[in-house]
């Protein structure tokens, strides 16, 4: 519109300009040889005008002319690209519904529009998968991992290849490769924490794992396989103190403490352990070197002082009290222990050996004894160690089962989660 407005005034001027010299008067005078054209001066002003409009027209036509074929290809290209983007939504959609057939048709014809770029090599990788063509996903995959611009991309799908394969070695290299490509990327963290978990490598997989009481078990592993002895008391420690309630952990570095340091430190510990999580191994560990039933059963009254009312302490003192001819002592630990509504078969076995200490083999005696073993009969079983994953028992903690392979889920099982089947 301004342009416009200005046009008008340009040309306004103009006429006006041609008007005022139509009156001013004034002649132009050509001649060539003997021939003489004579022009009004306005005139020759009006033609010289319309000569230059007519060689700008000229020259903007060729101008024109001579872009042309660039014009022409940026018009390709776009409509190329158009189509491009087109396929690969449609490929995405054909991902997204399982359709491998249609993907890989559809990744065709969009590397054949858009070229080999990361989206098409991402696209032909995820389609040769879903048709099952591994070795043709795997191809994909390199061209990406040695793109500058897509490495991690191909890396990562490399990755996931070599896992579930289980090429651990391979996975671990490229797990590497993939960390260098892109530090601290958060599905790669996890993707190196489940590789530890499989190929055992515990130090690395405690590196990887969120602080918490999930890293007891992990250093405690770490630990058993350092071979330098003052980094695996480190690892216990740490495992110790990740978790004090785990008693694999509190037992390691105790027993590491009486060795190394004193045995007063090795009870500290298990006593900080029992505070946390009594556990039946913890005890056995604090009575370690007592062999006298009376000193048994005053070692035992020391180590439930932290915890006295849990019912492995009052068991802990019922046996140890009957043990040692303390039989009031132990049916008042023992009783406790009935009225929690938590005693499991080890306590009215103790209750049997009880009245056998306090009865002997008397009629009487044998009657309270048959009592208590026919509910020790239908009691729930003692806790144990026990594989989440295969539903195994296990003799003692390990970081992974025996029997199954499955890392991290053998925990110590009290009867009372046991599914009653069970029992
Ligand atoms: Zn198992």
């Amino acid at each position: 519109m301004r342009s416009a407005l200005v046009y008008l005034a340009l040309l306004a001027l103009g006429v006006a300009g041609v008007l005022y010299m139509s009156k001013l008067g004034g002649s132009v005078e050509i001649r060539v040889a003997d021939y003489e054209i004579t022009l009004h001066f306005a005139i020759a002003l009006l033609i010289l005008a319309i000569v230059f409009a007519a060689l700008h027209l000229v020259f903007s036509i060729i101008g024109r002319l001579r872009r042309a074929p660039h014009h022409l290809r940026i018009r390709r290209d776009a409509k190329r690209r158009a189509e491009g983007d087109a396929a690969v939504t449609r490929a995405l959609l054909a991902l997204a519904a399982g359709s491998a057939d249609k993907a890989r048709i559809e990744v065709r014809r969009a590397r054949d529009r858009l070229g080999e770029t990361p989206q098409t090599l991402v696209l032909l990788a995820e389609a040769e998968r879903l048709a099952g063509r591994e070795d043709a996903a795997t191809e994909a995959f390199l061209k990406l991992s040695q793109r500058d611009d897509a490495k991690f991309l191909g890396l990562r799908g490399l990755l996931r290849q070599a896992i579930q394969r289980e090429d651990w070695p391979t996975a671990q290299r490229l797990a590497r490769e993939a960390e260098e490509a892109q530090p601290g990327a958060a599905w790669l963290r996890q993707e190196r924490e489940t590789l530890a978990l499989r190929t055992r490598d515990w130090r690395e997989a405690l590196a990887l794992s969120a602080p918490g009481v999930g890293q007891a078990p992990l250093a405690l592993a770490a630990a058993a396989q350092e071979t330098d002895p003052s980094r695996a008391q480190d690892l216990e420690r740490q495992a110790f103190q990740a978790d004090r309630g785990f008693a694999p952990a509190a037992l390691a570095y105790a027993n590491r403490l009486r060795r190394v340091a004193s045995a007063k430190r090795a009870r500290e510990v298990l006593r900080d352990a029992w505070k946390a999580s009594p556990h039946p191994d913890l005890a056995e560990a604090y009575l370690e070197g007592e062999s006298e039933p009376l000193a048994r059963a005053r070692a035992a009254e020391q180590l439930v002082q932290v915890n006295p009312k849990h019912p492995e302490s009052l068991l802990l003192v019922g046996r140890l009290a009957t043990a040692a001819a303390l039989t009031g002592r132990a049916r008042q630990e023992l009783d406790a222990l009935v009225a929690t509504g938590q005693a499991d078969r080890r306590a009215f076995i103790a209750l049997s050996d009880l009245e056998e200490a306090e009865h002997g083999d008397s009629p009487e005696g044998r009657a309270a004894q048959a009592k208590w073993l026919r509910l020790a009969a239908t009691a729930p079983p003692e806790p144990r160690w026990r594989c989440a994953s295969c539903g195994t028992d296990q003799e003692a903690w390990a970081p992974s089962c025996p029997r199954c392979g499955a890392a991290g889920t053998i925990a110590w099982t009290s009867p009372q989660t046991l599914p009653v089947a069970a029992g």
